[in-house]
């Protein structure tokens, strides 16, 4: 069976083809990844870190087309399309200078001399999400076949032409069977990943819901698990912050990147009542100058949504709030209005006058849209910030470093930013979620530790 992938921004054209994989072929994969696994596992760091820098060369050659293809079958705006695939190929360059150091044993106490030695798991699934499909595949798969890991990459469906073209490249570095690829359904391929007992690991992104089935379904064969879920951040803006020109830039686009299709986007915008009419007009002049269309041009700002089910899951939340009687400021210009139906395009919307128990606060909206929080006093607005099964990020705006540093220990997430959201200077510096959106992410070169068992072997 094929699938066509249309591009989120022009219906008419398909961007490709991939065939989805029925559960004999994902039986044939693995059956390939276990055989390779017995050779690859024996190679040298040395050897796997020359190919892995070898590899990231001919994707740097690669990276204009890539992008392309990225933006036309993902829809984001082509430079957040490159940052996410520069990104990429930095990770493997990273891991392949870090990766014989780490390698080498560590000696654990100089009265007996124990080696703590690193040893590959074996085959390796990595499940990704559409949303990030080039970034999130490379951040698990990388460390996995660097670490002499033979893996099974299983791309969303709505999203996997990049990846595959990326694999394409990839493999001429590699010996068969090393870095596989399957596309199909999440139930069919994803759930035989996920308890077929040659599987001895799963990295998975995506949401939360579903990984709960993964861990139930491996937990059967007891794999070790690497969960990266969904989230609903908070952002905290204080009586006393600085609503300046950059901070606001700052704040829409921790908003709108990737039209909010980001699992660290900020979700659930929190303002003292104080500073909201002030901070409702500057996102809202901020809102009107993002520009909707096609990630290809130039004069874009924002991309579609991604696929169908994202589109019309948004848009109803839409419908739903203002059936609610809420207030849904829509905002920002339509780059093409002739060829507006022809893409799952939606403009950015504020949206005012919602309390804790509206869906929009409570769900991951994934989308172009903010609800507006105003709070009383701090307590109200770490309670409130807090009230969510999810834990990734969260940001405290304010002009004291201290109050954010001490709100920070109080804010239920992985990370806390003070006066931006979500992302390090340094690209390569993650802190995983905490509660229901996940466990396990970790840096760098970091990252590496999760996919292979440490034995000792005493002198
Ligand atoms: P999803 O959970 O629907 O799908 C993710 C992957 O799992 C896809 O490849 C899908 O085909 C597969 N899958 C679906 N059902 C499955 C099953 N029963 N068994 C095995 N595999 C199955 O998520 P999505 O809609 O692709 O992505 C959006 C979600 O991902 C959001 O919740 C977002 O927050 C989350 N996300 C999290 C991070 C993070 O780092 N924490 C990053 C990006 C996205």
């Amino acid at each position: 069976m094929f699938q066509d992938i249309i591009n989120p921004a022009n219906f008419s054209e398909v961007v490709g083809q991939v065939a989805m994989a029925s559960e004999t072929d994902v039986e044939a994969v693995l059956e390939r990844a276990q055989l390779a696994f017995k050779t690859w596992s024996r190679t040298t760091a040395e050897d796997r870190a020359a190919r892995l820098r070898d590899a990231a060369r001919d994707l740097r050659n690669a990276l204009a087309g890539l992008t392309r293809l990225f933006v036309r079958e993902n829809g984001k705006p082509f430079r957040e399309a490159q940052i996410d695939i520069h990104r990429s190929i930095e990770l493997m360059e990273i891991i392949a200078t870090d990766l014989p150091d780490w390698s080498k044993p560590v000696v654990l106490d100089s009265h007996q001399p124990v080696y703590a030695h690193k040893r590959a798991r074996g085959v390796t699934a990595v499940i990704s999400p559409w949303n990030s499909p080039v970034l999130l595949s490379f951040k698990r798969f990388v460390p996995a076949i660097a670490t002499g890991n033979t893996v099974v990459l299983k791309p969303a469906t709505h999203c996997p032409l990049t990846i595959l073209e990326c694999a394409r490249i990839i493999n001429n570095h590699f010996p068969a069977g090393v870095f596989n690829i399957v596309i199909g359904r999440g139930e069919i391929v994803g759930e035989k990943l996920a308890t077929d007992d040659r599987v001895r690991a799963i990295a998975f992104t995506g949401s939360t819901e579903t990984g709960r089935r993964i861990m139930e379904l491996g937990s059967r064969t007891i794999k070790k698990f690497f969960m990266e879920l969904g989230g609903n951040d908070p952002a905290l803006v204080l009586d006393d912050a600085n609503l300046d020109h950059e901070a606001v830039a700052k704040m829409t686009h921790a908003i709108l990147r990737a039209a909010g299709q980001v699992c660290i986007a900020i979700k659930r915008l929190y303002v003292h009542q104080t500073r909201c009419d002030e901070l409702v007009g500057k996102l809202s002049q901020a809102f009107d100058r993002v520009v909707v269309g096609d990630g290809l041009a130039s004069e874009t700002t924002m991309g579609p949504l991604n696929n169908k089910p994202q589109f019309d899951f948004v848009t109803d939340l839409v419908d739903q709030c203002k059936k609610e009687g809420l207030t849904v400021l829509t905002k920002g210009r339509k780059l093409d209005p002739k060829t507006w139906d022809q893409g799952f395009f939606l403009l950015p919307s504020i949206v005012l006058g919602a309390g804790e128990s509206h869906e929009i606060v409570r769900c991951e909206q994934f989308g172009p849209l903010i609800p507006i929080l105003p709070f009383a006093d701090e307590e109200e607005a770490v309670a409130r910030a807090n009230n969510t099964p999810y834990g990734l990020r969260a940001s405290v705006w304010t002009a004291d470093g201290d109050r954010a540093h001490r709100l920070a220990d109080r804010l239920e997430a992985g990370a806390v930013f003070w006066n931006s959201h979500g992302i390090f200077r340094d690209l390569h510096i993650e802190f995983p979620g905490i509660k229901q959106s996940g466990f396990s992410r970790e840096s760098r070169s970091a990252a590496l530790n999760h996919y292979v068992d440490t034995y000792g072997f005493a002198q």
